[in-house]
Formats: C-alpha cells, sequence, structure tokens
C-alpha cells in the first residue's frame, strides 16, 4: 500500500467504554507491524491542545487488553470548540510530525475530528467506543456487548432477592436516547416490561402487563426501564405510580449507573476492538481520511464520519416482538 504516513497518534475522547484499551493496543500494534512511528495522546483532545504526548511501541500495550477503562484517559474539551484551540492541537501534531490521527470516542468527537479536517485537512479516522450503541454506520459499538453483560449479571442477582421477597423491581439502565442496553438485557434477563426511549408504551400497558403477570402466578416482577423512557417517568415515579395505583405490591428501584461503563472487555468487544484498529490504521495508510470503521454484517467496513455522525440508529422492531411474546 502506498505509504506517506511516517507517524500516527491515537486518542481516546467523550465516554469511556469497555474495550477502548483494546483498540489502543491494536492501533499501536498495527503501526508497529506496518513499521511506523504511533504516539499516544492523553486526555482526548485536551491532550491534544496541550502537547500531552507518550511515544508508544508494541511493548507499551502489554498487559492491557483485558482492562477496562482507558490507559490514555478520556475528557471532555471545551476548547478544542474553539478555532484557537484547534490551531493549537494542530501545531502540536505538526511539531510532533504525526501525520494521522485516530479518534475513539462517540460522535461527538467524530464531530470534533470532522471539523479539525475541514480546517487544516488533517487525515482522521473514527473508532466507536461508547457503551449505548447508538452510531450509525456499526452494528455494535465498542463496550456495547460488555455492558450488556453487565448489566444482565445486574439483574439476574437482582431476580434472586425480588423473588425471596416477592418483590416488583424497577431497573434503570444506560440510555438517554436509545433503548439498545434496555432491550436486549431485558430479554436476556427476563424482564416483565420494557421501558425505552423510542416506544412511548404507556402506563396501562403497564399496570396491564403486572396485573397479568401476577394473575399468571409469577413470584416476582422485574421492570427494566432506559434512563431516557419515553413514558418520561424516572424509575422513583414509576415507583410512585405503582405505589399510589395498585394494591398488594413491595416496589424497589434499582439504578444500575456508572458500573455500566467498566469492568473488563467481553471476548467479543476485544476481537471487534483489535479488527476495528487494523482497519483504521490500515486505511490511513491507504490515504484515506474521514472515516468511522464499523461492524456491519460481521465485516469491517467504513462509514464517512458525516453520515456516521449525522445518521441514526434504529430500535430492532424483532427485539421489541419477542420481548412483548416473551413476557406472556
Ligand atoms: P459520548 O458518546 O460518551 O458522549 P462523545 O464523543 O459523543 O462520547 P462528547 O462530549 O459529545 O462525547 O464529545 C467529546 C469531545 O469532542 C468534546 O469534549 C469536544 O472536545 C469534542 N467535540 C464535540 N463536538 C464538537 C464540535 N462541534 N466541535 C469541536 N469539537 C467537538
Amino acid at each position: 500500500m502506498p505509504n506517506k504516513i511516517k507517524k500516527l497518534a491515537v486518542l481516546t475522547s467523550g465516554g469511556d467504554s469497555p474495550g477502548m484499551n483494546a483498540a489502543i493496543r491494536s492501533v499501536v500494534r498495527t503501526c508497529a507491524y506496518h513499521e511506523i512511528q504511533c504516539i499516544g495522546v492523553y486526555r482526548g483532545y485536551e491532550g491534544l491542545i496541550e502537547g500531552d504526548f507518550k511515544p508508544m511501541g508494541a511493548r507499551s500495550v502489554r498487559g492491557i487488553i483485558n482492562k477496562g477503562g482507558t490507559i490514555l484517559k478520556s475528557a471532555r474539551s471545551k476548547e478544542f470548540r474553539t478555532p484557537e484551540g484547534r490551531q493549537k492541537a494542530y501545531q502540536n501534531l505538526v511539531d510532533h510530525e504525526v501525520d494521522g490521527l485516530v479518534v475513539i470516542g462517540g460522535d461527538g468527537s467524530f464531530t470534533g475530528a470532522l471539523i479539525f479536517n475541514q480546517e487544516f485537512g488533517f487525515p482522521v479516522m473514527g473508532i466507536p467506543g461508547t457503551i449505548d450503541n447508538d452510531i450509525f454506520g456499526t452494528s455494535h459499538t465498542l463496550g456495547f456487548d460488555t455492558a450488556l453483560n453487565t448489566v444482565v449479571d445486574a439483574i439476574d442477582k437482582i431476580r434472586d432477592t425480588a423473588s425471596s421477597h416477592n418483590r416488583l423491581f424497577f431497573i434503570e439502565v444506560m440510555g438517554r436516547d436509545v433503548g439498545h442496553i434496555a432491550l436486549n438485557t431485558g430479554i436476556a434477563g427476563g424482564a416483565e416490561e420494557i421501558l425505552i426511549p423510542e416506544e412511548d408504551l404507556g402506563l396501562d400497558r403497564l399496570v396491564d402487563s403486572l396485573n397479568k403477570s401476577r394473575k399468571s402466578g409469577k413470584t416476582s416482577s422485574i421492570v427494566i426501564v432506559a434512563e431516557g423512557d419515553k413514558i418520561g417517568k424516572n424509575i422513583f415515579e414509576l415507583k410512585e405510580f405503582v405505589d399510589e395505583n395498585m394494591e398488594g405490591y413491595d416496589v424497589r428501584v434499582s439504578v444500575l449507573g456508572h458500573m455500566q461503563r467498566g469492568g473488563s472487555p467481553s471476548c467479543f468487544d476485544r476481537v471487534l476492538a483489535s479488527r476495528m484498529g487494523v482497519k483504521a490504521v490500515e486505511t490511513l495508510l491507504e490515504g484515506k481520511t474521514n472515516y468511522m470503521v464499523g461492524l456491519l454484517a460481521n465485516k469491517i467496513e467504513l462509514t464517512h464520519l458525516d453520515k456516521a455522525i449525522k445518521g441514526k440508529t434504529k430500535i430492532n422492531l424483532e427485539l421489541l416482538r419477542v420481548s412483548d411474546i416473551m413476557s406472556t
């Protein structure tokens, strides 16, 4: 492949997700494989502006594939949203003779990368790292699968206590705008109902469903609620509603919170991160820019950053139907 690129930089930006370290490792080792240099940038765009750089070789990423979080740290940078901030970042890259940048993050990070490319013509590539799975152009973002496993594990544990006391549990999972985590973990965790931002199932249906499951002899009930569910009530308000309108329920709530972002990445996320890192580096080496790597029909494919940012992911309607049938 034509190779004018001699040195690449990699950074992690926005919210962290399990698998980011595996992606950093893959980028660094793919650079080593192709005998080009690699620089790690600490704290996302913040570190790019401050010149917080560290050369990385194949051995500097040993022992991180199984670690959650990101060894490069992540940040949200207000300064990178300004032309002056981006100018400083560009100058640092020029001073360090960097020829291309791999950004591991979400759509905000990709927006920054695209603007940066449009201003300076600097080659950029995106790797989608977020647990929410809300990025167009990939069936799975890095960290989604791990987060699903973490949540299902928590639901299983909560169910143990729920069924010992005949309780109804509302469990809140991450997902302000998308219900991918709620829908998948709701099915896998055997939830009676799943409330997501995409569909307003309505309180009447929730009441019907709970009554039905009680009549059918279920000893406990679990309702999974995405942070941004369309009914518009948070789980404390849902508890209040059931307390006031339904008799005989011992209702508890559990907010899983940030534990969903942590933990050792699953096998799936490690493999995905490794594949994405290779493709990101090799695409830059081919002289291409402004793409995100993604998984589509089990192939690593490229989607233009602009499309990845503007496109909307859709909830899987088949899963909604399966969830309906399973709660019978
Ligand atoms: P997450 O999915 O976890 O929210 P994200 O990548 O979408 O991840 P953001 O906080 O939206 O997270 O963006 C990360 C960083 O990208 C911002 O702190 C900012 O530095 C940069 N960025 C986002 N939008 C822009 C923009 N319009 N112009 C320049 N930089 C931007």
